[in-house]
């Protein structure tokens, strides 16, 4: 059985004026394996129909330009040069006329290329989509060999273009962004308070993880990322290299921006209490409040009980002690009775002593175990550190679990894992430089919250119409 397969182009007037030739499939004999289309033919199918049809329409388009739109003389053409399109569905050269202009223009060029200004890229806008699209989401070597396999994407394309790609996407989003201010939050008091009331308030987490330094191959440089809750609609996650980017502020500024932020809207920030983090969310909005996330916060009280339980085996006597005071600035902390968490924080610190003495006037502890209570106490010094300069976040967790309220980044752990581990992965040994991990964590939170045909479509209005 032979097939041929045709395109008919089909003039206005009903006239047929060209048939293309597709392919031709063959099929002698019918068993599983040439049963109906196979993929290598439906893409060389494709890139024959993408030929046909591109060279055809600019065929028209440079037809209709060649005559002078003012005295409707035909115009000479100059010469020829090559211009290559890039699309999905292949390569195609075509060849691009110069016109010379006819004596009736005015301007100083003497010649003029209409497909050049027809096309100030070369790449179809759907091929950028999907490689950025793919490359943000999966290595880009992996990305490169999905796409090549069910598309008869050029020989050309290869995990380089496809990541400069991406990156050139990442590029334009971070040149359309508005100006990095110190201060968004806006609005008199009066101002504030004729805005309609606001849902309820938008929970945002951000946290930091670390991802490998391609430059020295040693050393890893932190990148932050969060998660936006609104009360109503979809949450958005949002990610950037602190010390790369220069518009922290602005790029939190928009997602909440982009959620519908009202400046009298309350806006809670939970975060482990970095300064660098503080600093982000910093006159966002009038309302905004930050919170020291409690599961930072029990993490770290997690440590100090795994210390407590370690001198335990050694002393019971101290251990129980130790862990008493530690039960007991949780309590504090969970009741966001900060003072009173302190107390019990530099108790635990004196019972820790290595130099403690028993009733008797003994030595508590033998020379061989006092290395291990300093460095205890080096903890619980920094614990006590923490809280002391994280005390204006600390807030009663207690009330706020039982109306229901957010005390927790938990739900930033996932962004952190969803957004970076999966993508960055330090397992597959993957190196960054810190601009492309930033520009990629750009294009990749567009697609994780389902942004970037949103822009695409804004970019290249019509591209998705079809
Ligand atoms: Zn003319």
């Amino acid at each position: 059985m032979k097939f041929r397969l045709q395109l008919v182009r089909e003039a206005e007037d009903g006239t047929i004026p060209d048939i293309a030739e597709i392919m031709i499939i063959d099929r002698n004999d019918c068993h599983l394996g040439n049963l109906g289309l196979k993929l290598e033919e439906t893409k060389r199918i494709l890139a024959n129909l993408q030929d046909v049809l591109v060279r055809a329409q600019l065929d028209e388009y440079t037809k209709k330009v060649k005559p002078c739109a003012e005295c409707q003389q035909s115009r000479n053409c100059k010469d020829y040069s090559h211009i290559t399109f890039r699309s999905l569905f292949g390569n195609v050269i075509v060849r691009s006329p110069r016109l010379v202009h006819c004596s009736c223009f005015k301007g100083a060029a003497k010649t003029f290329s209409p497909l050049c200004e027809l096309l100030p890229e070369h790449t179809a806008p759907e091929l950028i989509y999907l490689e950025t699209k793919w490359g943000s989401l999966a290595p880009y070597t992996m990305a490169s060999n999905l796409l090549k396999d069910v598309l008869p994407m050029s020989a050309t394309t290869n995990p380089a273009t496809l990541r400069n790609h991406t990156l050139r996407v990442a590029s334009r989003l971070e040149q359309e962004m508005g100006e990095e201010q110190c201060m968004f939050a806006t609005g008199s008091e009066s101002q504030l308070a004729r805005l309609p009331h606001p849902e309820g308030p938008i929970t945002v987490g951000i946290d930091g993880t670390y991802i490998r330094n391609w430059s020295d191959k040693k050393t890893q440089f932190e990148v932050i990322v969060g998660k936006s809750i609104p009360h109503e609609g979809d949450s958005k996650c949002f990610g950037f290299v602190q010390t790369f980017d220069e518009k922290p502020k602005r790029r939190l500024f928009d997602v909440l921006d982009g959620q519908g932020m009202q400046m009298n809207q309350q806006v809670i920030f939970l975060s482990d209490g970095g300064e660098d983090l503080q600093d982000v969310q910093l006159y966002l909005n009038p309302l905004s409040e930050h919170i020291l996330d409690w599961f930072h916060i029990t993490m770290r009280l997690t440590v100090l009980k795994n210390c407590a339980t370690g001198i335990k085996a050694k002393n019971q006597e101290v251990g129980d002690e130790a862990l008493k005071y530690l039960e007991s600035a949780k309590w504090y902390l969970w009741h966001g009775n900060v003072h009173r968490a302190l107390d019990e924080i530099e108790f635990l610190y004196d019972c820790l002593e290595p130099d403690l003495c028993d009733d008797d006037g003994e030595e508590v502890w033998s020379d061989a175990n006092k290395p291990l209570l300093e460095k205890i106490q080096q903890y619980v010094d920094e614990f006590k550190t923490y809280i002391e300069r994280n005390s204006v976040s600390l807030v009663n967790y207690g009330e706020r679990y039982r109306a229901g309220e957010r005390i927790s980044t938990g739900f930033t752990e996932s962004a952190v894992n969803y957004v970076v581990n999966k993508r960055f992965s330090k397992r597959q040994q993957m190196q960054w430089t810190q601009a492309g991990a930033h520009l990629l964590l750009q294009t990749r939170t567009r697609v994780l919250n389902g942004d970037l045909e949103k822009v695409f479509e804004r970019w290249y209005p019509g591209v998705k119409a079809a």
